[in-house]
């Protein structure tokens, strides 16, 4: 069966509700997939339900935002329980965070001399099927900028800004598994392609007890999917592998790798896939 265990949806920064979502994996013939927005499960219910009507195996995901050595890295949960009161809260402060650097960057611009009406920023709002986020789709209608990759080279790289400081992974990871969780390494090649990816830049991420890695990634060669897949079965944990879809904002396609649910490994997590009725 096909799968594709990391698609974001409107409730983070993709263009598509739950319901686009369910109508593209299922006509991509992909049969188990997961919802895994940033810092929000909001999605997670919705799509939950409408796999089950669809007849598509679901597993309940989202990408927690940590950090290491002030680096950015993504974990991805799966498996939890909604009502964990731990997640929640972490989501919550993580998405507040979020939000605060994304005024901070709109002030910074201010005082850089853009001619922006901070006003006008709080009360702006946007059709979220355009995917990104608020502040993005700020700049673009007040024609700062022309989309996500000139808003990066061009706005972001001329503020001195540093990203917000999250959780230590080891700290997320406690959080998930408190949700009955299993938290998985998100791309590493991509999170850590400025210091390479290796047995020792990983160690730190293994010591914070990551159940396993999303081997299979648009960001990763064939080389790196190789070397996750030795790593992990090295350290005896799960194998994973997601799209990292977002709908038509940054151009990634769904389902795509190609991932076979047999290509995986979900250990436990194979009891918490949600099958239809
Ligand atoms: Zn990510
Ligand atoms: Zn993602």
């Amino acid at each position: 069966m096909r799968a594709d265990l990391h698609i974001h949806t409107v409730a983070s920064d993709g263009c598509w509700p739950p319901e686009r979502v369910v109508a593209e994996v299922k006509s991509r013939s992909i049969g188990l997939f997961a919802v895994t927005d940033h810092d929000t499960i909001a999605s997670v219910p919705a799509a939950e339900a409408l796999a089950r009507e669809a007849g598509l195996a679901f597993l309940r995901g989202v990408e927690v935002s940590a950090s290491l050595d002030g680096r950015l890295f993504h974990i991805l949960a799966y498996g939890f329980d909604l009502e964990s009161l731990a997640l929640t809260a972490l989501l919550h402060e993580n998405r507040a965070k979020m939000e605060g650097f994304n005024g901070d960057i709109i002030h910074a611009l201010i005082a850089a001399g853009y001619p922006i009406d901070a006003d006008a920023y709080d009360a702006y709002e946007y059709d979220p099927t355009r995917g990104g986020w608020k502040g993005l789709n700020f700049l673009i209608d007040e024609g700062l900028c022309t989309g996500v990759r000139d808003f990066f080279d061009n706005l972001m790289a001329g503020l001195s800004l540093e990203m917000p400081t999250f959780a230590h992974p080891a700290e997320a990871v406690a959080v998930i598994e408190q949700a009955n969780g299993a938290p998985i390494l998100a791309h590493p090649g991509m999170s850590l392609r400025r210091v390479g990816l290796t047995a020792e830049t990983l160690r730190p991420l293994l010591e914070s007890g990551i159940a396993g890695l999303e081997c299979y990634s648009q960001y990763h060669d064939d080389a790196t999917i190789r070397f996750c897949l030795d790593w992990c079965a090295r350290h005896d944990l799960l194998i994973t592998g997601g799209s990292d879809c977002h709908g038509g904002f940054v151009g990634r396609e769904v389902g795509v790798p190609l991932v076979d649910t047999a290509d995986l490994r979900l250990g436990e997590l194979e009891e918490r896939i949600i099958r239809q009725l």
